[in-house]
């Protein structure tokens, strides 16, 4: 029983994530070029009456590479089969979807800087020859046939671009990277949520928690709930500044979006090596945490407002990051 508890409030969750995707271009915010790129993109293959080409976004997660996977295959009035690198470990994992999908039909593969090379391999043929070669059999008797594909596309999503190889990267006709928001745009995703949670919200709570929101959307979202929680239960449900800073605070976000984590990372580049340089895996092992996690998640933001620099001997902090976390410690 208990289980069945959990488990609806996880889907509670995943419910209001997938209301509040947006489903059509116009109302995804921001990445105006990338926006207009993909327009543009989706009329000529519908005026060829032809699939779009393949497609790469690369940027940190939360930014947006899912949702604009799922509406260019709704915008293309074609299906989508979402997937992810860690996922498809075998070279079958794959030809089994492939050989599913329709005329047009979106194939999404998150994490695809993941994909072992065997399956890589399976990957190249079907993108530019729409065939797969299939092995029947084993042993002696083995033999391979190929089998053709419907005009599919696919659309990959990275957080790590350097990690694809060139003959990889070169098979996709687009390759767009999706950059962190500005706090406007934070505030009009909280915006836009919070009308289609039917919570009420003014707009300097929206930007005060659009400006903890590390330039990302799924934070911005994430942040929203659990303020919108604490303004139903110590408030009147409608969330103000005041209830917004109290709540954030709370959660131990402070002014500029950073989390416990994040301050620990700063403050043992910063003090217990002197600011650095350090290695990743020594930050990774004095704060606890995975080397891909802090450097996928955390350390983007942290180089973006300029507290971290990559150098060729590690990471350094600026003085700007020392007086932060001092700051907050007074
Ligand atoms: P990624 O695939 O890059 O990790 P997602 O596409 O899963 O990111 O986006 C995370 C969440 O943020 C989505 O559920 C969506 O609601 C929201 N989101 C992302 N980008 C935008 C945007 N430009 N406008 C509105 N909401 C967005």
């Amino acid at each position: 029983m208990r289980d069945r508890v959990i488990e609806a409030v996880g889907t509670g969750e995943d419910v209001i994530e997938e209301t509040i995707r947006p489903s059509k271009l116009k109302d995804f915010i921001g990445q105006d070029g990338l926006k207009e790129t993909l327009s543009i993109a989706i009329q000529a293959a519908q005026k060829r009456r032809k699939p779009l080409d393949h497609i790469l976004f690369s940027g940190p997660p939360g930014l947006g590479k899912t949702t604009l996977a799922h509406i260019i295959a709704h915008e293309m009035g074609t299906g989508i089969h979402a997937t992810s690198g860690p996922v498809l470990e075998k070279p079958g994992d794959l030809a089994a979807i492939l050989t599913t999908l329709m005329k047009g039909d979106v194939l999404f593969i998150d994490e695809v800087h993941r994909l072992s090379p065997v399956v890589e391999e399976v990957l190249y043929p079907a993108m530019e020859d729409l065939a797969i070669d299939v092995m029947i059999g084993e042993g002696p008797g083995a033999r391979s046939i190929r089998l053709d594909l419907e005009h599919f596309t696919l659309i990959g999503a990275t957080t790590k671009i350097g990690l694809l190889g060139s003959p990889f990267r070169d098979r996709f006709g687009l390759i767009s990277r999706l950059n962190l928001y500005s706090p406007e745009e934070l505030a009009e995703v909280i915006r836009r949520s919070a009308g289609i949670m039917q919570v009420r919200i003014t707009d300097d709570a929206a930007r005060e928690i659009a400006g903890r929101s590390r330039g990302t959307p799924r934070i911005a979202n994430r942040l929203l709930r659990r303020v919108g929680d604490f303004a139903l239960v110590r408030s009147d449900g409608t969330i103000t500044r005041e209830v917004a800073s109290h709540a954030l605070t709370l959660l131990g976000i402070d002014a500029l979006g950073l989390d416990d984590l994040d301050r620990r990372i700063l403050t043992v580049i910063s003090d217990d090596f002197r600011g650095g340089p350090v290695g990743l895996k020594t930050i990774a092992i004095s704060v606890g945490e995975e080397s891909r996690t802090i450097e996928d998640v955390y350390e983007p933001y942290l180089i973006q407002i300029g507290f971290i620099k990559r150098t060729p001997q590690g990471r350094e902090t600026t003085p700007a990051a020392g007086k932060h976390i001092h700051q907050l410690w007074w």
